[in-house]
């Protein structure tokens, strides 16, 4: 791979669900390294993306280039062996099963062996709640919890390109706070990210570049700093309204 070229590099790419267009003609960047968070409302077509990137769902249009290879029509499972892994919305631990084993289903496209051993103790040092509660069934983890463990399982994948689908979800505000610095710090280890998130606030603080998503289109892009100044993004996003205290007083 050439250093110009990002390690994700999406263009013109459409998704339908039958007649409805979900997605209409992204492009999009991830650099090696980088963490990108992509924002916007309910049905905007964030999972969609995903998805797509993934493999779960067909893209209908355009080309999706991982590594400089065009990976648009490889299944899913091959998507995984290239380095791209996704953590789903709403956590989807495996709530019979152990801890342990939900982490070991997370390296099945690598088998067993000393190297998945490793990085078995690997996530367990990144979370030290997940050894702590290794036996137990996943389905008894708090909300938080169950995060760590999704991620955790995903990073048993070794992603080279970490796909995660609202992390803070339904987490209380203190538990947001310590997901967010977790996909930070990952991100810090060398994990590129696309962080799909509600909490466009708590993303983009993080984020070296964001992306709105609106309606299946992507109408603004920036740093993450950028993005959280834009008057729209705050208005719409961050409800935050730009109208100063002062013209308020005026107004009444
Ligand atoms: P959320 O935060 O609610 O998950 P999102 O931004 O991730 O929202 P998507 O779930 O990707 O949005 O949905 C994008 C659009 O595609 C929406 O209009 C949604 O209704 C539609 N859609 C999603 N999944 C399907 C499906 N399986 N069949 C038909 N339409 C779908």
């Amino acid at each position: 791979m050439s250093t110009a070229e990002p390690l994700l590099r999406i263009r013109g790419l459409h998704t339908r669900y039958g007649a409805v267009t979900a997605l209409r003609d992204i492009d999009l960047d991830v650099a090696q390294g980088e963490l990108v968070a992509l924002v916007g409302a309910n049905g905007a077509g964030k999972t969609t993306l995903l998805n797509t990137l993934s493999g779960i769902h067909p893209h209908s249009q355009g080309e999706i280039h991982f590594d400089g290879e065009e990976i648009s029509r490889l299944k899913a499972q091959k998507r995984v062996a290239r380095g791209i892994t996704q953590v789903p919305e709403g956590r989807q631990v495996f709530g019979p099963m152990s801890v342990a084993d939900n982490l070991a289903l997370g390296a099945y496209v690598r088998g067993r062996g000393a190297a998945v051993d490793r990085d078995i103790d690997w996530v367990y040092e990144l979370f030290p709640i997940l050894a702590e509660k290794r036996r137990q069934a996943a389905g008894m983890l708090s909300g938080g919890q169950q995060q760590m463990l999704a991620i955790g399982r995903a990073l048993m994948a070794r992603p080279r390109l970490l796909l995660l689908d609202e992390p803070s979800m339904g987490l209380a505000p203190l538990l947001i706070e310590e997901i967010f610095e977790i996909v930070r710090n990952l991100n810090a280890d060398g994990i590129t990210i696309l962080l799909v998130e509600q909490n466009a606030a708590g993303a983009l603080a993080i984020a070296d570049r964001g992306f709105v998503l609106e309606t299946g289109e992507i109408t603004v892009s920036g740093t993450g700093r950028e993005l959280a100044d834009h008057p729209e993004v705050r208005r719409a996003y961050l409800g935050i309204s730009d109208v100063p205290a002062t013209e308020n007083e005026q107004d009444k």
